[in-house]
């Protein structure tokens, strides 16, 4: 059913003329996704399909690991969230705004644009690569996981670093 290059290209098809009421769950799993700039590895997902009246309901929940960048020391790394989302695609008659999700007649809905937003949304604000990681050195930049500086020497709390250059 599902699509082997885009997993989360859907059949929806089927749900078209079942009853309202009528309700399926869906596993999405990928191990490597591109969901235009987001990496994403490891996706786990769920999601029951219902018919409405209006349409089709799609409840997701799941995780996956998220290339993001550390707020310390900038590096990319995946870091692991749970996601999850609602979103009701609309039969096409109705009356309707822009942003409506619309069940096409092909009967395939492709939930990477959702999937991306939703993934985002769940990252923290505040990311580290890890607990303690030790960010940059303020004068020169260096990535303080991986080396020292000269400028390490000193306690790091100094202003007056335009008085002290020892070079
Ligand atoms: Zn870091
Ligand atoms: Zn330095």
């Amino acid at each position: 059913m599902n699509n082997r290059d885009n997993p989360l290209r859907l059949s929806v098809g089927y749900f078209y003329n079942k009853p309202i009421g009528y309700s399926r769950e869906i596993l999405v799993e990928a191990e490597h996704l591109e969901l235009d700039d987001l990496l994403v590895d490891d996706l786990q997902s769920r999601i029951i399909g219902s018919r409405t009246s209006e349409g089709l309901l799609l409840q997701v929940e799941g995780t996956a690991e998220v290339e993001t960048d550390c707020g310390r020391c900038l590096k990319d790394f995946f870091l692991s969230v749970d996601f999850g989302f609602k979103e009701l695609y609309q039969f096409p008659s109705r009356t309707r705004e822009d942003t409506d999700l619309i069940l096409p007649a092909d009967g395939y809905i492709d939930l990477r644009t959702l999937y991306r937003e939703y993934l985002i949304l769940a990252l923290p604000i505040k990311r580290l690569c890890k607990p303690d990681c030790k960010g940059l050195c303020v004068v020169c930049g260096t990535n303080l996981n991986n080396a020292t500086c000269e400028h390490q020497t000193n306690p790091p709390e100094h202003d007056d670093i335009e008085g002290e250059e020892t070079v």
